[in-house]
């Protein structure tokens, strides 16, 4: 390291954006030679917030986000439409669909109801999905959105779930599950 032992100097370089900073723009590392941290406070602050958002990621957007590996299946309606015959019922996975119905309904003008949550069936999702593919609901909505009954739809998920557990042994491991394609 470095010799801070030469008191004449007013302050120095910071090891993370590598400017050269007077002393008091780095915080004191009380009981430590040297005696200031390597990283200036305006690094120490913006790593700290990185951090932060990281966790927030974490915690909050990743359910309703990036749901490939999400365990639970769920099937949803808009509130004002609770049998999906106008904007159809939407099947989808997450890690809860609680916090994934107050995403979607977070970006539109209504809630979203969460009618039905399959616990541990999120991996059906591709076959349920290309089960029902000819009562998908075209332009708009998005991929997930069906036209379909909510018995429909439980029937759906209950057809592709017998046929999963037929052909993959009962081990309890999801990772062999035949993986389809996603469009
Ligand atoms: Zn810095």
């Amino acid at each position: 390291m470095s010799a801070d032992s030469d008191t004449a100097v007013v302050g120095k370089h910071c090891s993370r954006c590598g400017e050269w900073k007077p002393f008091d723009c780095f915080w004191r590392d009380s009981g430590n030679t040297p005696p200031y941290f390597s990283w200036c406070k305006q690094c120490a602050a913006q790593r700290r917030a990185d951090a932060c958002e990281a966790n927030k990621r974490r915690c909050v957007v990743e359910p309703a986000e990036g749901t490939e590996n999400a365990p639970n299946l769920y099937v949803m309606c808009l509130s004002i439409d609770p049998l999906g015959a106008q904007h159809g019922l939407k099947i989808g996975r997450a890690s809860s669909a609680t916090i994934r119905a107050q995403a979607l309904g977070a970006s539109m003008p209504f809630r979203v109801q969460v009618l039905a949550e399959l616990y541990g069936l999120g991996h059906l999702e591709a076959q349920v999905h290309a089960t029902l593919a000819g009562r998908r609901v075209v332009g708009g909505s998005g991929r997930e959105w069906f036209h379909v009954s909510l018995s429909d739809a439980l029937h759906a998920i209950a057809t592709v779930n017998a046929t999963q557990q037929i052909s993959t042994p009962q081990c309890g491991l999801q990772q062999d599950a035949p993986r389809m394609h996603q469009d």
